[in-house]
């Protein structure tokens, strides 16, 4: 266990006030959070269920999780809470859905589904790109704690109208559907706490002390609820560092930092200088970069790690050269200097990056992994059983039974939904249970009514046996009553797709039933499983625990908090990083800061590489470098395949790198 240098000690034994740690990349500042953790337990007696700790993402939560159960012992963490916000939020509205009007198991709808139920609510009107543009308003509408009526009020434009009346609708929709969304997760245990003040109270007694990682990328309801949870006492940690904002476009509010020293005048701030993750090198490119961007806290940092290697910038012929570059560059360096694959990250700006890179990394056979991706709850398969859970813990989640009432075919048109629908109207209940009334055969002919009934039923039974003993065997019947194998053969181009897209189908029962295990050991059942699983909690962990030897694949959002000994980052083209959305709106200086983080997760070696042309929106463009890389300092940077290199040249040195990996290998399998 590394020694706490003075400044890191004073943050964590200072317990008497609020404290803020402002400090740069790498210098200690997750570190100070988890060793503080331990100091409240054994050393002020504060009992691990009395600490809150919020981190930014599941795969931080759980790294935080790790690093304390090092330095505790099991008992002694024992109900120590260390969560996203989500997380948190989801807790307390568990605890507290019947005060909040929620059935228990309400579904929650992640930001495709929202999506979804927002062009459903415009009754086909506009297109795709105006459902994404409402849903946006709604989400800022949500981090700004404005309600429908409020954002009414507010609105100016006929967009903005438009969007205040929808969003209304959508509200009174995802209740009568017994859900709620990602950014409900927040404002509802804020809105609860604004007007239950025994419940705030309530609440702020099991909460004696709550610390914050990432705190520069809080909104202004995360703010809130920090704020309304530790009350007025203010036992709270929150570290940050505003050059690592980069979550602006979610509405997060660097401002925050200096808003707590003006609603906290007690405020106490310890700023950290030393890093001890990255080379000097790399910390100066860092630091010269981000030295164009304005300041309100001036940081310097240093590191006693040696100058180290000259950072790599690989200029290829196109998008293709670059990912067979990267690709076989990891692989000789793999071979060469024997280092692990799961040292290297390669970081991108968008998902879409990873496709190429993805191939040429099978191509070579080299293993990866990738991490914060959706890819796997967005897969069609994995949306369709998960709609089925949803729909059996929360019968009212119309939308679920929407998506799954013709999954495999039922032969359910879309007259006799709207005949369904208005019943269920009529009634007061939801399709699902409109489904099971008896008298619906006086309104749809009798096949029809037969077939609804049918499917009622056999969902029905499902849904008590999953409150009973057995509740995964049940799960199992589920799939297997579908005969969602057959269904997926019918519509993919190939058994062996179908045979694929099956194999996540079972591993999502599988992730679920390591939720239930986990749901049963804190008195949950199989709601709380499903609702840990919507929010990937379990799944991550899953994934993660097979911590095999990876090369690991992510965004640059994604990689934050994270490090790495050896980094690549992809795309160092203008339009890519900074993205052309960001040039267009102005707002460079936050792609600077996405590009510092990046830059911050590197260890020993920093390689970027871009690529001279690229396909786009299918043609083919020329691109610029990044103009970050002119930031940097040059002296540091070492150019590879520069475009005015002689095409032989470049063709021999092509040659020289595949000869030398073939050499290699053949080295190896011997
Ligand atoms: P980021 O801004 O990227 O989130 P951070 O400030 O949270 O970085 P940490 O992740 O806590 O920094 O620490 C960076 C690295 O430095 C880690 O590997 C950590 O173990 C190490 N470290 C932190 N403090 C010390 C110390 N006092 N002595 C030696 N190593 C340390
Ligand atoms: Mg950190």
């Amino acid at each position: 266990m590394s020694r706490l240098n003075p400044r890191q000690q004073e943050a964590v034994q200072y317990i008497s006030g609020p404290l803020l740690v402002l400090a740069g990349a790498g210098s200690g500042k997750t570190s100070v959070i988890t060793r503080k953790i331990a100091y409240l337990v054994r050393d002020c007696g504060i009992q691990a269920r009395h600490i809150v700790a919020v981190t930014f993402t599941n795969k931080a939560a759980r790294e935080m999780k790790e690093r304390v159960g090092l330095l505790l012992r099991g008992s002694e963490a024992r109900g120590l809470t260390v969560s996203t916000f989500h997380n948190l939020g989801l807790n307390i509205i568990r605890k507290e859905h019947q005060r909040l009007g929620y059935k228990p198991g309400f579904s929650i709808f992640d930001q495709q589904d929202a999506k979804a139920l927002i062009s459903d609510l415009l009754q086909g009107e506009g297109d795709a790109e105006l459902a994404d543009s409402i849903q946006h308003c709604i989400s800022n509408w949500k981090n700004d704690l404005i309600l429908p009526e409020q954002a009414q009020l507010n609105a100016r434009t006929p967009d903005q109208q438009l969007a205040a009346t929808l969003y209304e609708h959508y509200q009174r929709t995802l209740k009568a559907y017994n859900a709620v969304d990602f950014d409900d997760l927040i404002l509802i245990p804020v809105m609860l706490f604004r007007n239950h003040p025994d419940v705030l109270e309530k609440w702020q007694f099991r909460i004696r002390y709550m610390l914050v990682d990432e705190y520069q990328d809080t909104n202004t309801s995360q703010y809130l609820l920090v704020q309304m949870l530790v009350g007025q006492q203010a036992r709270f940690t929150v570290v940050g560092d505003d050059d690592q904002s980069i979550y602006a476009w979610r509405g997060a509010r660097p401002e925050n930092l200096v808003q707590l020293k003006q609603d906290y005048p007690s405020l106490k701030v310890v700023m950290l200088e030393q890093n001890y993750r990255s080379t000097s090198r790399i910390l100066r490119a860092a630091n010269t970069l981000i030295a164009n961007n304005p300041h309100v806290f001036e940081k310097q940092l240093w590191s006693e790690l040696g100058y180290g290697d000259p950072i790599r910038v690989i200029r290829c012929r196109n998008e293709e050269a670059e990912a067979e570059r990267v690709a076989t560059d990891i692989q000789l360096q793999h071979l060469r200097h024997k280092r692990a694959w799961k040292d290297f990250a390669i970081l991108y700006r968008g998902n879409h990056q990873s496709r190429l890179i993805e191939m040429k990394l099978q191509h070579h056979q080299v293993p990866y992994h990738i991490s914060g991706g959706t890819s796997f709850f967005s897969r069609q398969e994995v949306k369709d059983i998960m709609a089925y859970l949803r729909l059996l813990v929360n019968p009212d989640d119309d939308n679920a039974l929407l998506r799954v009432i013709n999954v495999p075919r039922r032969e359910i048109g879309p007259a006799t939904l709207e005949k369904l629908s208005g019943f269920a109207d009529q009634r007061q209940l939801s399709l699902f249970r409109a489904c099971l009334e008896n008298d619906i055969e006086q309104q749809l002919d009798a096949r029809t009514s037969e077939r609804l009934q049918r499917f009622g039923q056999w969902l029905e039974g499902i849904r008590q046996r999953c409150y009973g003993d057995e509740p995964m065997l049940a799960l199992r019947d589920l799939v297997i009553d579908l005969d969602y194998e057959n269904w997926l053969r019918q519509n993919c181009s190939s058994d062996e797709i179908a045979a694929k897209r099956m194999g996540n189908v079972w591993f999502l029962i599988d992730a679920l039933k390591t939720s239930l295990e986990k749901a049963e050991e804190e008195d949950g059942n199989i709601e709380d499983a499903i609702s840990r699983l919507v929010l990937r909690d379990m799944l991550d962990r899953q994934e993660e625990e097979e911590d095999v030897d990876r090369v690991q694949l992510m965004t640059l959002h994604a990689s934050k908090g994270l490090e790495y000994p050896h980094v690549f980052i992809m795309g160092m083209e203008e339009e890519i990083l900074p993205h052309r959305s960001s040039i267009e709106a102005d707002s460079v200086e936050e792609e600077r800061r996405l590009t510092y983080v990046g830059i911050t997760r590197a260890r020993q070696t920093l390689t970027f590489s871009l690529a001279a042309r690229r396909r786009q929106f299918g043609e083919v463009i020329d691109c610029l470098p990044s103009r970050f890389l002119d930031e940097l300092p040059q002296e540091d940077l070492e150019w590879e395949g520069r475009d005015d290199a002689p095409p032989e040249q470049k063709q021999a040195r092509g040659r020289e790198a595949l000869a030398d990996i073939r050499s290699l290998l053949k080295r190896h399998d011997d």
